[in-house]
């Protein structure tokens, strides 16, 4: 079985949540899956091999992800937070949801200014999400290394939002 095939195995996909027309794709049983986990973090740590100093993990599902690809590669941990969670100086972007907005927060200073930076998360959708992380870590003065998934759904064309960096998705749907 494929790293993909296992994906989309071990995905469920739940009709109208959080609203009606949405088709909502749960990756639980996946991170729940011995197997499963150890072969999505490898395979996502080893798409980007030697191609970063740091992962940001996106709160909250990427922070799964995050603490086990930084292990596996040696590296450290960025949390990307939502509003009013981190305790001291942060970079702060407000972005614009299919309903209202959010913003997201790293803190300033956590590490040093040029490391090239990896960040996961479980899905991109309209990569609203990402785009403001890559604005977070432009500001801090990081490179962004690129951009891991686990799934992509591809008719959102969230992809055309991450300029040129290096998109990977283990399962395009
Ligand atoms: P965006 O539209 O910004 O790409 O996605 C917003 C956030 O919601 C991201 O953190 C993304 O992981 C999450 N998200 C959007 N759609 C889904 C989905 O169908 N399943 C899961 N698990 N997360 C989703």
């Amino acid at each position: 079985e494929s790293v993909e095939q296992l994906v989309e195995r071990l995905c469920a996909k739940i009709p109208d949540h959080p609203e009606p027309g949405v088709l909502f794709r749960d990756l639980t049983p996946l991170f729940a899956d011995a197997d499963g986990f150890r072969r999505t973090t490898d395979a996502l740590a080893e798409a980007f091999r030697g191609r970063f100093d740091f992962v940001a993990g996106i709160e909250a599902r990427g922070f799964l992800l995050a603490g086990a690809v930084a292990y596996a590669s040696g590296t450290g941990i960025i949390p990307v937070r939502k509003a009013g969670k981190l305790p001291r100086e942060t970079y702060r972007e407000e972005y614009v949801l299919e309903y209202g907005s959010a913003v997201l927060e790293i803190h300033t200073d956590d590490v040093p200014r040029g490391s090239r930076v990896l960040v996961l998360d479980d899905v991109l959708a309209t990569g609203g999400t990402l785009g403001a992380t890559a604005q977070l870590l432009h500001r801090a003065g990081l490179h962004v290394a690129g951009f891991g998934l686990v799934m992509e759904l591809t008719e959102l064309r969230g992809r055309a939002r991450l300029g040129g960096h290096r998109v990977r998705a283990l399962y395009r749907v």
